[in-house]
Protein backbone atom coordinates (compact mmCIF):
# COMPACT_ATOMS: atom_id res chain seq x y z
CA UNK A 1 0.00 0.00 0.00
CA UNK A 2 1.56 2.88 -1.17
CA UNK A 3 0.52 6.67 0.43
CA UNK A 4 0.86 9.30 -1.48
CA UNK A 5 3.76 12.06 -0.58
CA UNK A 6 2.75 15.04 1.61
CA UNK A 7 5.01 17.96 2.33
CA UNK A 8 3.68 19.02 6.02
CA UNK A 9 4.01 22.45 7.30
CA UNK A 10 3.44 22.09 11.52
CA UNK A 11 1.74 24.42 13.45
CA UNK A 12 2.42 24.10 16.95
CA UNK A 13 5.72 22.95 18.74
CA UNK A 14 3.83 20.16 20.68
CA UNK A 15 4.52 17.22 22.49
CA UNK A 16 2.75 14.95 20.39
CA UNK A 17 3.74 16.59 17.25
CA UNK A 18 7.59 15.78 18.64
CA UNK A 19 7.03 12.28 20.13
CA UNK A 20 4.21 11.00 17.47
CA UNK A 21 3.30 12.66 14.18
CA UNK A 22 6.97 13.76 12.96
CA UNK A 23 7.97 10.09 13.37
CA UNK A 24 4.93 8.99 12.31
CA UNK A 25 5.19 11.06 8.52
CA UNK A 26 8.64 10.21 8.40
CA UNK A 27 7.90 6.51 8.32
CA UNK A 28 5.60 7.27 5.61
CA UNK A 29 8.42 9.32 3.61
CA UNK A 30 6.44 12.55 4.09
CA UNK A 31 8.25 15.30 4.21
CA UNK A 32 8.54 17.86 7.23
CA UNK A 33 8.45 21.41 5.89
CA UNK A 34 8.30 24.04 8.43
CA UNK A 35 6.91 24.93 11.69
CA UNK A 36 5.07 28.24 13.32
CA UNK A 37 4.59 28.69 16.99
CA UNK A 38 4.07 31.21 19.19
CA UNK A 39 7.17 31.00 20.79
CA UNK A 40 10.56 31.66 19.17
CA UNK A 41 12.64 30.48 21.50
CA UNK A 42 11.14 26.88 22.31
CA UNK A 43 10.24 26.84 17.98
CA UNK A 44 14.40 27.32 16.99
CA UNK A 45 15.29 24.41 19.24
CA UNK A 46 12.44 22.23 18.57
CA UNK A 47 13.09 22.58 14.98
CA UNK A 48 16.81 21.97 15.39
CA UNK A 49 15.93 18.96 17.82
CA UNK A 50 13.47 17.63 14.67
CA UNK A 51 15.51 18.32 12.03
CA UNK A 52 12.99 20.82 10.67
CA UNK A 53 14.25 22.90 8.18
CA UNK A 54 13.63 26.79 8.93
CA UNK A 55 15.34 29.22 6.17
CA UNK A 56 13.72 32.43 6.95
CA UNK A 57 14.27 32.01 11.18
CA UNK A 58 10.52 33.55 11.52
CA UNK A 59 7.89 31.07 12.80
CA UNK A 60 4.88 32.90 12.08
CA UNK A 61 1.67 31.35 10.47
CA UNK A 62 2.02 33.22 7.42
CA UNK A 63 4.99 32.75 6.67
CA UNK A 64 4.43 29.37 7.10
CA UNK A 65 1.21 29.44 5.10
CA UNK A 66 3.07 31.78 2.16
CA UNK A 67 4.77 28.59 1.87
CA UNK A 68 3.76 27.29 -1.98
CA UNK A 69 5.79 23.68 -1.44
CA UNK A 70 3.62 23.03 1.46
CA UNK A 71 0.53 20.83 0.55
CA UNK A 72 -0.79 20.40 4.52
CA UNK A 73 -0.77 21.20 7.81
CA UNK A 74 -0.75 19.55 11.01
CA UNK A 75 -2.29 21.72 13.83
CA UNK A 76 -1.25 20.53 17.51
CA UNK A 77 -1.53 23.79 19.43
CA UNK A 78 -3.84 23.78 22.26
CA UNK A 79 -7.44 23.45 21.88
CA UNK A 80 -9.24 27.05 21.84
CA UNK A 81 -6.47 28.21 18.83
CA UNK A 82 -7.47 25.01 16.34
CA UNK A 83 -10.41 27.44 14.79
CA UNK A 84 -8.35 30.33 14.06
CA UNK A 85 -5.37 28.38 12.53
CA UNK A 86 -7.13 26.15 10.43
CA UNK A 87 -9.23 28.74 9.10
CA UNK A 88 -6.40 30.78 7.98
CA UNK A 89 -4.81 27.31 6.31
CA UNK A 90 -7.74 26.49 4.58
CA UNK A 91 -7.42 30.16 3.51
CA UNK A 92 -4.55 29.46 2.18
CA UNK A 93 -5.15 26.51 0.34
CA UNK A 94 -3.96 23.59 2.43
CA UNK A 95 -5.29 20.95 3.85
CA UNK A 96 -5.48 20.29 7.54
CA UNK A 97 -5.22 17.53 10.15
CA UNK A 98 -5.92 18.90 13.64
CA UNK A 99 -5.62 17.96 16.18
CA UNK A 100 -8.51 16.73 18.80
CA UNK A 101 -10.94 17.61 20.23
CA UNK A 102 -11.38 19.90 16.97
CA UNK A 103 -12.55 22.89 18.89
CA UNK A 104 -13.36 23.74 21.87
CA UNK A 105 -17.36 24.50 21.20
CA UNK A 106 -19.73 22.76 18.33
CA UNK A 107 -20.31 25.95 16.65
CA UNK A 108 -16.07 26.70 16.46
CA UNK A 109 -15.96 23.21 14.71
CA UNK A 110 -18.73 23.58 12.09
CA UNK A 111 -17.68 27.21 11.06
CA UNK A 112 -14.37 24.54 10.74
CA UNK A 113 -15.68 22.42 8.43
CA UNK A 114 -17.27 24.92 6.47
CA UNK A 115 -14.32 26.58 6.17
CA UNK A 116 -12.39 23.55 4.72
CA UNK A 117 -15.12 23.12 2.32
CA UNK A 118 -15.62 26.62 1.07
CA UNK A 119 -11.95 26.37 0.14
CA UNK A 120 -12.19 22.68 -1.18
CA UNK A 121 -9.32 21.49 1.25
CA UNK A 122 -9.41 18.35 2.81
CA UNK A 123 -10.19 18.23 6.73
CA UNK A 124 -8.99 15.09 9.07
CA UNK A 125 -9.25 15.47 12.60
CA UNK A 126 -6.40 12.99 14.89
CA UNK A 127 -8.50 10.84 16.47
CA UNK A 128 -6.29 7.88 15.65
CA UNK A 129 -8.44 5.44 17.72
CA UNK A 130 -11.05 4.48 15.22
CA UNK A 131 -8.04 3.62 12.40
CA UNK A 132 -6.94 1.16 14.74
CA UNK A 133 -7.20 -2.45 13.30
CA UNK A 134 -8.89 -3.77 16.50
CA UNK A 135 -11.50 -0.89 16.67
CA UNK A 136 -12.13 -1.82 13.16
CA UNK A 137 -12.43 -5.71 13.66
CA UNK A 138 -14.58 -4.50 16.79
CA UNK A 139 -16.50 -2.86 13.85
CA UNK A 140 -16.90 -5.11 11.67
CA UNK A 141 -18.38 -7.93 14.67
CA UNK A 142 -21.17 -5.63 15.17
CA UNK A 143 -22.01 -4.64 11.90
CA UNK A 144 -21.41 -8.74 10.59
CA UNK A 145 -24.33 -9.49 13.33
CA UNK A 146 -21.64 -11.47 15.15
CA UNK A 147 -23.65 -10.36 19.19
CA UNK A 148 -26.79 -9.69 17.87
CA UNK A 149 -28.60 -6.23 18.55
CA UNK A 150 -26.23 -4.01 20.40
CA UNK A 151 -27.49 -3.24 23.66
CA UNK A 152 -24.90 -1.40 26.13
CA UNK A 153 -21.10 -0.45 24.97
CA UNK A 154 -18.33 0.42 27.93
CA UNK A 155 -15.55 2.29 27.50
CA UNK A 156 -12.91 2.31 30.59
CA UNK A 157 -10.02 4.80 29.13
CA UNK A 158 -7.75 5.29 32.30
CA UNK A 159 -4.12 5.45 32.94
CA UNK A 160 -1.68 8.29 34.69
CA UNK A 161 -1.33 11.59 32.65
CA UNK A 162 2.64 11.31 31.56
CA UNK A 163 4.01 13.78 34.10
CA UNK A 164 5.42 15.93 30.21
CA UNK A 165 1.55 16.38 30.20
CA UNK A 166 0.85 18.38 33.07
CA UNK A 167 0.31 21.34 31.74
CA UNK A 168 -2.50 23.28 30.20
CA UNK A 169 -4.48 19.83 30.69
CA UNK A 170 -5.09 20.41 34.06
CA UNK A 171 -5.39 24.37 34.37
CA UNK A 172 -8.18 26.13 33.50
CA UNK A 173 -8.47 27.05 30.17
CA UNK A 174 -11.10 26.36 27.81
CA UNK A 175 -10.36 22.63 26.28
CA UNK A 176 -8.46 21.30 29.73
CA UNK A 177 -9.88 18.13 31.54
CA UNK A 178 -10.21 15.02 31.03
CA UNK A 179 -13.29 15.09 29.20
CA UNK A 180 -11.84 17.22 26.43
CA UNK A 181 -8.87 14.99 26.22
CA UNK A 182 -10.15 11.40 26.87
CA UNK A 183 -13.96 11.17 27.00
CA UNK A 184 -14.06 13.21 23.03
CA UNK A 185 -11.55 10.21 22.09
CA UNK A 186 -14.38 7.65 23.60
CA UNK A 187 -16.72 9.03 21.64
CA UNK A 188 -15.04 9.02 18.22
CA UNK A 189 -15.21 4.92 18.63
CA UNK A 190 -18.61 4.26 20.39
CA UNK A 191 -20.12 7.10 17.42
CA UNK A 192 -19.00 4.99 13.86
CA UNK A 193 -19.56 1.88 16.32
CA UNK A 194 -23.09 1.91 16.90
CA UNK A 195 -23.89 4.14 13.88
CA UNK A 196 -26.51 6.18 15.03
CA UNK A 197 -27.19 9.25 17.30
CA UNK A 198 -26.35 10.08 21.07
CA UNK A 199 -29.56 11.14 22.49
CA UNK A 200 -28.92 11.79 26.06
CA UNK A 201 -25.90 12.53 28.10
CA UNK A 202 -25.76 12.01 32.42
CA UNK A 203 -22.26 12.83 33.87
CA UNK A 204 -20.23 12.95 37.39
CA UNK A 205 -16.58 14.80 36.91
CA UNK A 206 -14.14 14.80 39.85
CA UNK A 207 -10.72 16.09 40.60
CA UNK A 208 -9.59 13.46 42.28
CA UNK A 209 -5.69 14.36 42.13
CA UNK A 210 -3.80 16.91 43.87
CA UNK A 211 -1.94 18.22 40.97
CA UNK A 212 -1.46 21.97 42.41
CA UNK A 213 -2.90 25.01 40.51
CA UNK A 214 -5.96 23.97 38.21
CA UNK A 215 -9.78 23.33 38.43
CA UNK A 216 -10.16 20.77 35.39
CA UNK A 217 -11.07 17.87 36.01
CA UNK A 218 -9.34 14.67 35.91
CA UNK A 219 -11.33 11.76 36.11
CA UNK A 220 -15.23 11.28 34.42
CA UNK A 221 -18.14 8.61 34.39
CA UNK A 222 -20.26 9.41 31.87
CA UNK A 223 -23.92 7.47 30.70
CA UNK A 224 -25.55 7.98 27.74
CA UNK A 225 -28.54 7.15 25.74
CA UNK A 226 -27.70 6.59 22.15
CA UNK A 227 -30.76 5.16 19.44
CA UNK A 228 -32.52 2.12 19.80
CA UNK A 229 -31.73 2.50 23.76
CA UNK A 230 -28.48 1.85 23.43
CA UNK A 231 -26.55 2.41 26.49
CA UNK A 232 -23.30 3.55 27.07
CA UNK A 233 -20.81 4.15 30.06
CA UNK A 234 -17.48 5.67 29.81
CA UNK A 235 -14.87 6.05 32.47
CA UNK A 236 -12.05 8.51 31.48
CA UNK A 237 -9.13 9.64 33.97
CA UNK A 238 -5.71 10.64 34.21
CA UNK A 239 -5.13 9.61 37.67
CA UNK A 240 -5.39 5.44 37.27
CA UNK A 241 -1.56 4.25 37.08
CA UNK A 242 -1.21 0.32 35.61
CA UNK A 243 -4.83 0.27 34.57
CA UNK A 244 -5.74 -1.88 31.62
CA UNK A 245 -7.70 0.45 29.57
CA UNK A 246 -10.85 -1.44 27.39
CA UNK A 247 -13.98 -1.45 25.13
CA UNK A 248 -16.90 -4.10 25.73
CA UNK A 249 -19.90 -4.42 23.56
CA UNK A 250 -22.90 -6.16 24.38
CA UNK A 251 -25.07 -7.38 22.18
CA UNK A 252 -28.70 -9.71 22.52
CA UNK A 253 -26.57 -12.79 21.13
CA UNK A 254 -22.90 -12.22 22.31
CA UNK A 255 -20.68 -9.84 23.64
CA UNK A 256 -17.07 -8.15 22.09
CA UNK A 257 -14.34 -7.51 25.10
CA UNK A 258 -11.37 -5.89 23.26
CA UNK A 259 -8.74 -5.55 26.08
CA UNK A 260 -5.97 -3.00 25.94
CA UNK A 261 -7.17 -0.94 22.60
CA UNK A 262 -7.59 2.32 24.11
CA UNK A 263 -4.05 3.34 23.07
CA UNK A 264 -2.47 4.83 20.00
CA UNK A 265 -0.24 1.41 20.15
CA UNK A 266 -1.30 -1.28 18.19
CA UNK A 267 -1.79 -3.51 20.71
CA UNK A 268 -4.49 -5.33 22.27
CA UNK A 269 -7.00 -8.14 22.06
CA UNK A 270 -10.22 -9.29 21.14
CA UNK A 271 -12.52 -11.91 22.48
CA UNK A 272 -16.16 -12.67 20.99
CA UNK A 273 -18.31 -14.83 23.38
CA UNK A 274 -21.77 -16.29 22.21
CA UNK A 275 -23.64 -19.20 21.80
CA UNK A 276 -20.37 -21.21 20.90
CA UNK A 277 -18.25 -20.28 23.48
CA UNK A 278 -15.28 -18.00 23.82
CA UNK A 279 -13.27 -17.43 21.04
CA UNK A 280 -10.09 -15.14 20.47
CA UNK A 281 -10.35 -12.89 17.43
CA UNK A 282 -7.87 -12.51 14.85
CA UNK A 283 -6.74 -8.71 14.16
CA UNK A 284 -4.93 -8.70 10.68
CA UNK A 285 -3.83 -4.81 10.60
CA UNK A 286 -1.08 -4.13 12.76
CA UNK A 287 0.08 -0.53 11.76
CA UNK A 288 0.51 2.19 13.75
CA UNK A 289 -2.85 4.01 14.29
CA UNK A 290 -1.45 7.81 13.62
CA UNK A 291 0.42 5.57 10.23
CA UNK A 292 -3.34 5.01 9.21
CA UNK A 293 -4.87 7.79 10.05
CA UNK A 294 -1.99 9.92 8.13
CA UNK A 295 -2.16 7.31 5.02
CA UNK A 296 -5.72 8.18 4.62
CA UNK A 297 -5.75 11.65 4.90
CA UNK A 298 -2.84 11.88 2.36
CA UNK A 299 -4.83 9.80 0.06
CA UNK A 300 -7.92 12.06 0.43
CA UNK A 301 -5.56 15.20 -0.06
CA UNK A 302 -4.86 13.52 -4.00
CA UNK A 303 -8.45 12.97 -4.32
CA UNK A 304 -9.05 9.24 -3.08
CA UNK A 305 -11.07 8.60 -0.42
CA UNK A 306 -11.59 10.35 3.28
CA UNK A 307 -9.84 10.58 6.29
CA UNK A 308 -10.85 8.05 8.93
CA UNK A 309 -12.37 10.85 10.90
CA UNK A 310 -13.34 14.13 9.48
CA UNK A 311 -15.05 17.13 10.64
CA UNK A 312 -18.42 16.36 11.09
CA UNK A 313 -17.38 12.71 12.62
CA UNK A 314 -15.24 15.01 14.97
CA UNK A 315 -17.65 17.62 15.40
CA UNK A 316 -20.07 14.50 17.01
CA UNK A 317 -17.01 13.06 18.87
CA UNK A 318 -17.05 16.47 20.35
CA UNK A 319 -21.26 17.21 21.13
CA UNK A 320 -20.95 14.31 23.13
CA UNK A 321 -17.73 15.32 25.26
CA UNK A 322 -19.42 19.16 25.82
CA UNK A 323 -22.62 17.36 26.59
CA UNK A 324 -20.61 15.49 29.64
CA UNK A 325 -19.18 18.68 30.74
CA UNK A 326 -22.84 20.21 30.69
CA UNK A 327 -24.57 17.44 32.38
CA UNK A 328 -21.78 17.51 35.14
CA UNK A 329 -21.67 21.21 35.64
CA UNK A 330 -25.64 21.25 35.53
CA UNK A 331 -26.01 17.66 37.22
CA UNK A 332 -29.24 17.13 34.79
CA UNK A 333 -29.61 14.89 32.54
CA UNK A 334 -28.96 16.69 28.75
CA UNK A 335 -29.55 16.33 25.52
CA UNK A 336 -26.74 15.90 22.90
CA UNK A 337 -26.39 18.04 20.31
CA UNK A 338 -25.82 15.85 17.26
CA UNK A 339 -27.51 17.72 14.88
CA UNK A 340 -26.51 17.26 10.96
CA UNK A 341 -23.37 19.44 10.30
CA UNK A 342 -24.35 19.49 6.63
CA UNK A 343 -26.97 22.10 7.76
CA UNK A 344 -25.18 24.76 9.09
CA UNK A 345 -22.83 24.64 6.58
CA UNK A 346 -24.62 27.31 4.76
CA UNK A 347 -24.93 29.56 7.49
P1 LIG B 1 1.80 20.56 24.35
O1 LIG B 1 1.53 21.12 25.70
O2 LIG B 1 3.02 19.73 24.20
O3 LIG B 1 1.85 21.72 23.27
C1 LIG B 1 0.78 22.59 23.09
C2 LIG B 1 1.35 23.97 22.75
O4 LIG B 1 2.01 24.49 23.89
C3 LIG B 1 2.37 23.93 21.64
O5 LIG B 1 1.72 23.99 20.41
C4 LIG B 1 3.24 25.13 21.97
O6 LIG B 1 2.64 26.34 21.48
C5 LIG B 1 3.14 25.23 23.48
N1 LIG B 1 4.36 24.70 24.11
C6 LIG B 1 4.62 23.42 24.42
N2 LIG B 1 5.82 23.33 25.02
C7 LIG B 1 6.32 24.58 25.11
C8 LIG B 1 7.51 25.16 25.64
N3 LIG B 1 8.45 24.39 26.21
N4 LIG B 1 7.68 26.49 25.53
C9 LIG B 1 6.74 27.27 24.96
N5 LIG B 1 5.59 26.80 24.44
C10 LIG B 1 5.38 25.47 24.52
O7 LIG B 1 0.47 19.80 23.92
P2 LIG B 1 0.15 18.30 23.50
O8 LIG B 1 1.11 17.80 22.51
O9 LIG B 1 -0.04 17.51 24.70
O10 LIG B 1 -1.28 18.53 22.79
C11 LIG B 1 -1.40 19.35 21.64
C12 LIG B 1 -2.69 19.03 20.92
O11 LIG B 1 -2.68 17.66 20.54
C13 LIG B 1 -3.96 19.21 21.74
O12 LIG B 1 -5.00 19.60 20.90
C14 LIG B 1 -4.23 17.80 22.27
O13 LIG B 1 -5.59 17.59 22.60
C15 LIG B 1 -3.80 16.97 21.09
N6 LIG B 1 -3.34 15.62 21.44
C16 LIG B 1 -3.90 14.57 20.78
C17 LIG B 1 -3.53 13.30 21.06
C18 LIG B 1 -4.17 12.18 20.32
O14 LIG B 1 -4.30 11.13 20.90
N7 LIG B 1 -4.58 12.37 19.08
C19 LIG B 1 -2.53 12.99 22.10
C20 LIG B 1 -1.94 14.17 22.69
C21 LIG B 1 -2.36 15.43 22.36
P3 LIG B 1 2.82 26.87 19.98
O15 LIG B 1 1.58 26.35 19.29
O16 LIG B 1 2.80 28.33 20.10
O17 LIG B 1 4.05 26.28 19.43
Amino acid sequence: MTTPRITWGLIGASDIAETRMIPAMRRLGHNVAGLASGDADHAARFAARNEIPNGTGEFGIEELLDDRGIDAVYISSTNARHLEQASAAAAAGKHVLCEKPVAVDLQSARRMTAACAAHGVVLGVNHHLPAAGTHRAVRELVRDGAIGRVLAVNVQHTSLLPERLRGWRLGDEDGAGVVMDLTCHDASVVNPLLGTRALRASAIVVRQHDWGPGRAEDAAVSALEYEGGVLVRLHDAFTTPNAPTRLEVYGDAGSIVADGVMTPEPEGTIMLRDARGEREVDVTDRRHTYDITLHHFASAAAGEGSPVVDGRDAADALAVALAVLDSARSERTVPVDFSPIRLLETN
